[in-house]
């Protein structure tokens, strides 16, 4: 009962955490007087989210940037067409969490264009989350199992309960930038945040069985699916860079997955499964092919959708390991 209600209150501090700081104004405010209004959202999951809470908005256009990416925006770079919807806008929603890097230059030269950052006030994970050590081995054993990755993790949104947070604090944005339509905003949120409220429920029923496994990811954004479900990630294998995994970093994880006797490898649609699948034949540890939601689908259902068949993947994986 104690431990249900310290639950409750952590849930609901982190969906009160302070949306303060979660608007910049760059230069004059152009405050929407009626005439129209375009959002520009950074990538993907931001889009589908502003699509929702803007829709059906009269004179109210969301746009996205990165249109054509094919993975995780990390070594985006705006492109000509970017520049001119960029040009046009007078909101633009990012994710925050150093995911939109590769606009940061040309944001800071825009004047007149207000900046919401939906993960304003949120804490982050970091890189690695693979500090602990083996003690039962020998020390220098230890040493090699101590990987410091102090960089922030920004895939925030694949964590149902942080997307709420962050649908909620692009809501409050809204409604000041364009407080005309503060009732049709309001209304939208609601909606959406029932529906994303759903997959909740999900994942909880879910966690029941996933709390304290122990998985590989392959994309960092993982973490946070993991931090949903009460899973511990060991090691993160980066292949969201243009550098492949050399072959003493392929033995490494070989290595890693052997003493934790790890059995869920966690890769995505958008990368090359060559690595894991070759990681999956030397251990007996299996690949899941999860979906990030970094792209998808246009329709505004696309992130209700993408977790939806996650759950079901995840659903499948731990039955199957049950049995
Ligand atoms: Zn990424
Ligand atoms: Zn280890």
């Amino acid at each position: 009962m104690k431990r249900k209600l310290i639950y409750l209150l952590s849930v609901m501090l982190l969906l009160s955490l302070t949306s303060y700081g979660a608007i910049k104004i760059k230069g004059e405010n152009k405050q929407y007087q009626g005439e129209g209004l375009t959002i520009v959202t950074s990538f993907y999951p931001m889009y589908i989210a502003s699509l929702n809470i803007a829709d059906g908005i009269d004179g109210v256009q969301v746009v996205n940037l990165t249109e054509n990416q094919t993975g995780c925006v990390h070594d985006y770079q705006l492109t000509t067409k970017d520049m001119r919807t960029l040009s046009g806008a007078q909101v633009v929603v990012l994710n925050g969490g150093e995911m939109e890097e590769f606009m940061e230059d040309v944001l800071d030269q825009q004047e007149g264009i207000q900046i919401i950052d939906s993960s304003a006030g949120m804490k982050f994970l970091t890189g690695s989350t693979h500090d602990h050590n083996h003690e039962e081995n020998g020390d220098q054993q230890e040493d090699s199992h101590v990987h410091n990755h102090s960089n922030i993790n920004g895939h925030v949104w694949l964590n149902v309960e942080r997307y709420m947070k962050q649908i909620q604090t692009i809501t409050d944005g809204l409604c000041k930038i364009d407080p005309l339509h503060e009732g049709m905003y309001r209304k939208n949120e609601e909606t959406y945040l029932v529906k994303v409220q759903s997959l909740k429920g999900e994942f909880d029923s879910l966690k029941e069985i996933t709390s304290g496994t122990e998985i590989i990811i392959f994309h960092d954004s993982f973490a946070y699916l993991a931090e949903e479900l009460g899973m511990e990630v060991v090691h993160a294998v980066n292949t969201d860079g243009e550098t492949a995994l050399s072959a003493g970093e392929i033995a490494e994880v070989v290595e890693e997955i052997k003493l934790h006797d790890i059995a869920y490898l966690f890769t995505e649609e958008q990368y090359e499964h060559t690595i894991a699948e070759r990681i999956e034949a030397e251990t007996n540890a299996t690949v899941y092919v999860m979906d990030s939601l970094v792209t998808g689908g246009l329709d505004k259902d696309s992130y209700l959708k993408g977790m939806k068949k996650n759950i079901e993947i995840l659903k499948e994986a731990f039955a199957v390991k049950n049995k």
